[in-house]
């Protein structure tokens, strides 16, 4: 059986979508945008809809599919949406803290959603004594502290805003007017400029464009604020650098964007394939197969494999309908062996010395689940090649990792983890090997929770308020 345990992984925290486009169906478009960012959030899903005049949205608990359907999406009209999908965190996932946020007061309404994690979020939300938040989401917190920062219009506020935001934010939000959409100026979380039909559009991955049929312009610079309204799109100023400068996500190459998305001028299936070149060459050996662990280590098993010139095959294959919310059998269904996410091929396993190639390694306990299956199916011999580092950190920046207590690589050597999971032999990807495989300006990428070296000061036990007061 390999069930994977839910809590070893790590999860990309949302993805976020934004369109401007009169006489266009935006809610179907903002539809199928989320459907295709579905890997950056499987909890909740909301549009929202200006028509002008009114803002109208849909949001709910779980997958884009149940929650939106022809009915209720014919609904929402209007030439402006935006929409989420959310990736909730322990003790988060209620409807409440779904998005977009919406704040509708004194005759002004803003609708904001947020992929990244706010850490100083708590120390904004005790400055907000005169609003009343229903939510327990740092995106809430956010949205009215734009509310309260200066200015007539919302772009004032949101310039004036910003530079008290720390953390990770990839914004699309909008008026009854106006789209928006901002990204932080460390630029931690992707965010991706397009245009449709002569309209413009956002979203966090360039896969969700694509899907669209939209034409991808540009990348949205980190700290850039952009307006789209009736007289087209304006950049209305940068949100000044703070410390460091740009720290793009090492991880989004790594694991949590779509292979088919460019991030940063680099599509993210070449970058992982020559993740497992360089691994390859870091970590060499003579085997009858490569394999990956479906399907985050497919592309960089196929580079693997080709640098060796050993064939890459399947040897588990992944039932990929099964979202993190699906029911988690009791004990004696388990014990039946019921193979919900990976079922292995036997016959293709027997009697091979097999390399078996992942992204990452979190808690190690899925990992250890595999390797036990392929040896009872009569692998000859498991070997583990990791395409990054050990994960030993925990991320503040809009990616859910456990605590750093139960991170695997925190207190245990490689040959230690080896001996946990019970392989035939582990190698990790070095972080110079990842950083070239990326194409990356080494100093322009986060690599926290590879290195410990945080971009910006983060207080350590913020964990525990972060995990139970964010939503994204
Ligand atoms: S800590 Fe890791 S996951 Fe988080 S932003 Fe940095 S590289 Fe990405």
């Amino acid at each position: 059986m390999i069930l994977p345990d839910p809590k070893d992984a790590v999860r990309d925290k949302c993805g976020v979508f934004g369109i401007y486009a009169p006489g266009e169906d935006v809610a179907k478009i903002a539809y199928f945008a989320l459907h295709s960012l579905q890997h950056r959030g499987q909890e909740g899903a909301g549009i929202a809809v200006s028509d002008g005049m009114k803002l109208r949205s849909i949001r709910n608990l779980g997958l884009v599919t149940s929650v939106f359907n022809e009915n209720n999406l014919s609904k929402l009209k209007g030439f402006i949406a935006i929409g989420h999908n959310r990736y909730s965190t322990t003790g988060g996932n209620t409807q409440a803290n779904t998005q977009p946020v919406i704040l509708s007061l004194k005759h002004k309404i803003f609708a904001v959603s947020h992929n990244g994690n706010i850490v100083n979020s708590g120390e904004l939300a005790e400055k907000l004594d005169n609003v009343k938040r229903v939510s327990t989401s740092d995106t809430e917190v956010l949205a009215y502290t734009i509310y309260n920062a200066p200015g007539d219009k919302w772009n004032e506020k949101i310039i004036n805003a910003a530079p008290l935001f720390k953390g990770a934010y990839s914004i699309v939000a909008c008026s009854k007017k106006r789209l928006y959409a901002f990204r932080d100026p460390w630029g931690f979380r992707p965010m991706v400029l397009g245009k449709l039909n002569g309209y413009h559009v956002v979203a966090s991955e360039s896969c969700a464009l694509e899907t669209i049929g939209a034409t991808v312009v540009r990348e949205v610079e980190p700290g850039e604020v952009i307006e789209i309204n009736r007289n087209g799109i304006t950049t209305l100023g940068n949100i000044s650098p703070q410390g460091s400068g740009k720290k793009f996500c090492l991880f989004e190459f790594v694991y949590l964007a779509r292979p088919d998305s460019v991030m940063n001028g680099e599509l993210v299936h070449a970058v992982r394939f020559r993740s497992g070149q360089l691994l390859a060459r870091e970590a060499p050996l003579k085997a009858d197969l490569v394999a990956a662990i479906p399907d985050s280590g497919t592309s960089a098993a196929i580079g693997f494999a080709s640098e060796l010139g050993i064939t890459f095959g399947e040897v588990l294959i992944k039932n990929r309908y099964i979202g993190r919310t699906f029911i988690q059998p009791e004990q004696h269904i388990r014990e039946l062996g019921v193979k919900i996410k990976f079922n292995p091929m036997k016959s293709i396993i027997e009697g091979k010395k097999l390399i078996l190639v992942d992204d990452s390694i979190v808690r190690g306990t899925t990992m250890k689940k595999i390797v036990e299956t392929l040896k009872k199916n009569g692998a000859k011999e498991v070997h583990l090649r990791i395409c990054s580092p050990p994960v030993r950190w925990p991320c503040y920046f809009g990616v859910d990792t456990p605590y750093r207590k139960d991170l695997i690589a925190a207190s245990k050597t490689v040959s230690q983890i080896n001996k946990f999971i019970g392989a035939d032999s582990l190698k990790y990807l070095s972080l110079g090997g990842l950083t070239k495989a990326s194409a990356q300006r080494k100093d322009e990428l986060c690599t926290a929770c590879f290195s410990g070296m945080y971009p910006m000061p983060v207080k350590h036990n913020f964990r525990k308020n972060i995990l139970e007061n964010t939503s994204c």
